[in-house]
């Protein structure tokens, strides 16, 4: 077969390039994906019961660039959602982030107005700070909330899902879930958040939906890029892989889905709860309260988090940390000597802990930077 790019990965990474290779420069394209699915982590469908459902966990669109917004919203109508998490502390469901409704739920009232005073005289309504900057702060009344936050909410989570405590990651992995000096119990801020009113396989149907596409499902690209020519690849899989895991195995965390159904209408109070404390798992969704779906019962998908495995399970966390991130970077070096024949993007090719939006803006650039100034149009 021949071809103008094989792309490896039908996630939010390959399909967009993809999708731009074909619409603005007319060339071919090949996406070859091992599983039995477009969509990468971010596939869903309707189970048995008629539910939709993620298959990789609970996936909540969120951005604040309207370029992405834009560029996605030419495939999707949207359906508008404000994700809200609680947590179980103590025994009471608390909304997370940890915010003045949590502090106002869990503390004696006269306590909660001293410590809102506190606030107040160090920050800004609205602001967020992470939970590590608040145990290292000079006020003690704000070091203690820090540390009842950290005890209570990010540590017993954080060692479930990382196998690490929250010092032992980067900061950045706890600092996407800030305290939030406020009483806006949203679990994003940004300004565009929303479903794809279908869904995101149907959102990826129509993002690949063109003459010059091609899907290869079932097929690992190893097994068939030999005998494809193509003049270059992009690459969204795992880079210790491209590689033959030359420098040795970048760590991931993998997860396992206890998918259940409830005959009876609501199973929780929302979308996601979470258990920091208690139990092996680190949170529980209930699909319908996400997208917004009427159907009779429900489906729960109770996760559990455990190690990556090669051939056994799937690597969907990166783990941010220094000593990985300096495996990571002989191996982007070794990228670089490929001098653009590859290029490597997304979530698992550039080992970094990237949320959907994330994705779609960096294939967009790659586009601008890497592939279109270098296309030969002799
Ligand atoms: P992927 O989606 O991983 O796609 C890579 C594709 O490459 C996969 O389909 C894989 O099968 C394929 N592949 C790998 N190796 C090979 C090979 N050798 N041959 C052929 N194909 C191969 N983001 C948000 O913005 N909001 C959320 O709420 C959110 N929730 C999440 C919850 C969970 C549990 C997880 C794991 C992730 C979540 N994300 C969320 C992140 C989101 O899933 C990613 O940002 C996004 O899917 C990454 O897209 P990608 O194309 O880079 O990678
Ligand atoms: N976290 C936590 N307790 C919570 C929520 C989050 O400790 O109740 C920490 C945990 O380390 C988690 C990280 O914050 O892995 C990021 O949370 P997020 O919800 O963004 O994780 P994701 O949805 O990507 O799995």
């Amino acid at each position: 077969m021949k071809v103008d790019w094989l792309i490896v990965g039908a996630g939010f990474s390959g399909c967009v390039i993809a999708e731009r290779i074909a619409t603005q420069l007319g060339e071919r394209v090949l996406i070859v994906e091992s599983r039995d699915h477009i969509g990468g982590n971010a596939y869903d469908y309707f189970d048995e019961n008629g539910v939709l459902v993620h298959k990789y966990g609970p996936h909540l669109f969120h951005t604040n660039s309207k370029k992405v917004w834009e560029y996605l919203s030419g495939f999707t109508e949207w359906t508008p959602y404000y994700h809200r998490v609680l947590a179980v502390v103590e025994g009471k469901k608390v909304p997370v982030p940890f915010n003045l409704n949590s502090i106002n739920a869990l503390y004696p009232t006269c306590h909660s107005a001293k410590l809102e005073e506190h606030l107040l005289n160090n920050y800004s309504f609205g602001d967020k700070i992470p939970v590590l900057k608040m145990i290292e702060h000079a006020n003690q009344d704000i070091r203690s909330l820090g540390n009842y936050i950290y005890r209570n909410v990010f540590l017993g989570y954080t060692v479930k899902q990382w196998d690490l405590k929250p010092e032992e990651l980067d900061s950045s992995v706890t600092a996407r879930v800030p305290f939030s000096f406020s009483r806006d119990d949203r679990y994003f801020k940004d300004k565009y958040q929303a479903l794809p009113k279908y869904g995101y396989t149907n959102m990826f149907k129509r993002i690949l939906k063109h003459k010059d596409i091609k899907v290869l499902l079932n097929t690992d690209y190893k097994e068939v890029f030999k005998e494809i020519e193509y003049k270059r690849m992009v690459y969204t899989g795992p880079i210790d892989l491209f590689f033959d895991y030359k420098y040795g195995a970048l760590p991931y965390r993998s997860l396992t889905f206890d998918f259940r159904f409830h005959q009876e209408g609501d199973y929780q109070e929302a979308g996601q709860v979470n258990y920091p404390n208690e139990f092996d798992f680190t949170r529980i969704t209930e699909y319908k309260k996400i997208t917004g779906q009427c159907v009779k019962g429900t489906t729960i998908a109770i996760e559990y988090p455990e190690a990556y495995k090669a051939g056994v399970n799937e690597p969907y966390y990166p783990i941010p940390k220094k000593e990985n991130t300096e495996i990571y970077t002989l191996y982007k070096q070794e990228a670089q000597q490929l001098k653009g024949k590859v290029i490597f993007a997304g979530r698992l090719a550039e080992y970094k802990y990237y949320n959907m939006d994330q994705v779609v803006a960096r294939a967009l650039h790659l586009f601008e930077t890497e592939i279109t100034p270098s296309i030969d149009k002799s």
